[in-house]
């Protein structure tokens, strides 16, 4: 089994769900005392988060190539950035690595496609709601156009992350605010729902959602595993 490399801890609350994910899957996969192969990296995510508001992509990009590239040193065999804003970066950590990168929008993407979901909307922080590194990926690289939110609800949808389940705050209301914004999505012709944050998953899950879910947090640890136990290198 080839070892897991994480950036982690933006934050941790979904952290713990892609390590819990990861040991499942590889306990599922091969049995008995089975458990994931793990090298993490766990950030303090307030200083990330201060970079992030002050749209310092730079600044965070250098800690993430740092840290990524200790983590190859230490025998990671592929790299996991757990959180999809700090995709952002992903192009800059990968051109410094030697080892892939297994991008969340990718493996998003083929799960998308596999189920023939041709308008899916994006829940997701602002910047990956608003930017072009995520909906570009998965609009050019494998053709799949994302609805986001309107303006009052994309603000919505990144409040919440931020000021709760970033923070270990789970709200029946703010899950209603979640569940209203996929109802009008539905509405305007989504049919399936993106999961583009890692936190999102804590807050509502597939059994709330009447169309098909793509949840970045649990495709990005399968995606893992499948590298981790396979013979590619
Ligand atoms: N984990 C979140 C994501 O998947 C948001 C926190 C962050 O900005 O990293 O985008």
């Amino acid at each position: 089994m080839k070892t897991i490399g994480i950036l982690g801890g933006m934050s941790w609350e979904s952290t713990a769900t892609y390590y819990q994910l990861l040991n499942q899957i590889v306990r599922a996969r091969l049995g008995g005392l089975h458990s994931a192969d793990i090298l993490l990296r766990s950030f303090d995510f307030a200083p990330i988060a201060e970079l992030q508001s002050e749209e310092n992509w730079d600044g965070a990009a250098d800690l993430m190539v740092e840290a990524a590239l200790k983590l190859e040193k230490a025998g990671a065999a592929c790299l996991l950035i757990g959180t999809n804003t700090m995709h952002i970066c992903a192009d800059a950590v990968q051109a410094r690595l030697s080892i892939p990168l297994l991008h969340i929008a990718d493996v998003t993407a083929e799960s998308i496609q596999a189920r023939a979901s041709k308008s899916p909307l994006l829940l997701a922080t602002r910047f990956t709601m608003e930017k072009d590194f995520y909906k570009e990926r998965l609009s050019q690289r494998h053709g799949v156009e994302v609805l986001i939110p309107d303006e009052q609800e994309r603000a919505d949808v990144h409040r919440i992350i931020y000021d709760e389940l970033c923070q270990g705050i789970i709200s029946r209301q703010s899950k209603t605010r979640y569940l209203e914004i996929i109802e009008s999505a539905k509405a305007n012709g989504a049919d399936g729902v993106i999961f583009g944050c890692t936190e999102v998953g804590l807050l509502i899950s597939t059994n709330d959602v009447d169309m098909p879910v793509f949840n970045s947090t649990e495709l990005h640890a399968q995606a893992a595993v499948d590298y981790a136990l396979s013979k590619r290198s």
